[in-house]
């Protein structure tokens, strides 16, 4: 038994936009022969900022780029258990890490973050490790080369790292 409001269980009111937005999508939606498998081989590992359209950075469209996001574009165990399936099922052989300028990840340190919620919410998120980062090409390193060394990654992929600028819309190339 449920003790839900039925009412809530899809809150139309919150969502109204969006399904709105999907009905009107779906009209012109244009059936295509696209599969599973990332046409360009690609596979991206951004952030969750709500400035950058990846697949546009790069002049992708759908079907050519695996997207992976989160806050601060980083590397986590998460991040590896999805490169792996699309490195061996999914047809990426290449994996852009790409954070960016201005991201909040990288402006404040951790402790100040939980901090900052614990005061305007009250709420303790200090079993949580948010990642921040004081050095993003330092960061950026990390990353790249906890992906270029995980033992389960395929062999013959490609990793790279690039800052996205989020003002210009270009990519600052990182050797790492
Ligand atoms: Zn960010």
């Amino acid at each position: 038994m449920s003790d839900k409001n039925p009412r809530d269980a899809f809150p139309l009111n919150t969502f109204q936009d969006v399904v709105d937005a999907n009905r009107e999508f779906a009209t012109d939606f244009q059936g295509s022969a696209l599969t599973g498998s990332a046409a360009k081989g690609l596979a991206i590992v951004t952030c969750m900022d709500s400035r950058i359209s990846p697949l546009a950075v790069v002049g992708m469209q759908s079907g050519d780029a695996k997207i992976l996001r989160n806050a601060g574009a980083r590397v986590t165990e998460d991040v590896l258990r999805t490169l792996v399936l699309a490195t061996y099922l999914l047809g990426v052989n290449r994996i852009l890490v790409m954070p960016h300028t201005d991201c909040r990840m990288a402006q404040s340190e951790e402790a100040e973050i939980h901090a900052t919620i614990e005061k305007q919410y009250g709420v303790n998120t200090r079993s949580l490790e948010f990642r921040t980062v004081s050095n993003q090409h330092q960061a950026l390193e990390i990353d790249v080369n906890r992906i270029r060394s995980y033992p389960l990654l395929r062999d013959g992929v490609s990793v790279a790292g690039a800052i996205y600028n989020v003002s210009t819309g270009t990519l600052e190339l990182v050797d790492c």
